[in-house]
């Protein structure tokens, strides 16, 4: 890797606690002559790893040309550049686009990633997401807003796998997804949970049901910076236990007292 020289990392700063940021993010921070965070999300604590003649710009303010200019001025001083996303930049990081106008300009960048809020939420409530028995998928998906959701991917769409769904940028709506999520088929007492702030100081959590989610929300006073979790294995109850750790299973591991029994890796 090409550390401390000229270039852009990309970089995911975790959901919100300082301590959750890789060891490597932590250490391109602390090297960064130039620091772009998305200060609308990333927790500004992190800026302390950085070092005192450090740039930090903060992207909420500017828009994408702005972005690419700092960087360019960072380039041509032949300086290197963090770019600091929230959770992992690959869900919901807006950063395909920086990415493809770095390569027209010849300017090297790699990416570190970091623990997504859907992660982090997944912790703050104690929950695992692919119960046996119950489901064996997550769904990461929003509510269609400024950013159209494709036809095929609506919330009425995906809902009926009956996989676990986890849903970003949509609690300002969240009346509306749960009446979508009810007329789409699911009972209204699927189980729900609404995280708000995963891993931060003021971090809450709620366990409802589909039908209460937006009471629920309203009476925590929750209208953004928090992810929906809808579906069976929210209750985490009635899931039958794993085959890895089953005693008759033979892994590749360890050898079970059943010795035909063997699951995919
Ligand atoms: N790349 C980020 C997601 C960015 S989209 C990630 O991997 O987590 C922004 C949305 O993410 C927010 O609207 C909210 O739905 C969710 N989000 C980000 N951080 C969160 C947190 N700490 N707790 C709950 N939701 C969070």
């Amino acid at each position: 890797m090409g550390w401390g020289i000229d270039m852009v990392h990309f970089v995911g700063a975790g959901p919100g606690a300082i301590d959750l940021i890789t060891l490597r993010g932590k250490k391109l921070i602390e090297e960064a002559d130039v620091i772009i965070y998305a200060g609308s999300l990333v927790n500004p604590q992190l800026l302390d790893y950085a070092r005192d003649d450090c740039g930090i710009y903060d992207s909420k303010d500017l828009n994408l040309e702005e972005v690419i200019s700092i960087i360019r001025d960072a380039e041509e001083l032949g300086r290197n550049t963090v770019r600091l996303h929230t959770g992992d930049p690959s869900i919901y990081g807006a950063v395909r686009e920086q990415m493809d106008i770095l390569e027209e300009l010849g300017i090297d960048y790699d990416v570190t990633p970091g623990v997504s809020s859907f992660c982090g939420a997944a912790a703050a409530l104690k929950m695992e997401y692919t119960l046996p028995g119950i489901s064996q998928s997550v769904i990461i998906t929003r509510m269609d807003g400024r950013t159209k959701v494709p036809d095929r991917e609506s919330v009425e769409a995906l809902s009926s796998h009956g996989a676990t769904m986890v849903f970003f940028l949509s609690s300002s709506e969240a009346g509306r997804l749960s009446e979508r999520l009810i007329n789409a088929g699911l009972s209204p007492d699927t189980p729900c949970a609404v995280v708000y702030k995963a891993t931060w100081d003021d971090e809450k959590s709620f366990v409802c049901s589909l039908e209460s989610l937006s009471e629920t929300m309203e009476s925590g006073g929750i209208k953004k910076t928090a992810l929906i979790i809808v579906g069976q294995a929210v209750a985490q109850t009635g899931y039958e236990r794993s085959k890895l750790y089953d005693p008759e299973f033979t892994t590749e591991y360890r050898m079970g007292t059943d010795k035909n029994a063997k699951d995919g890796q």
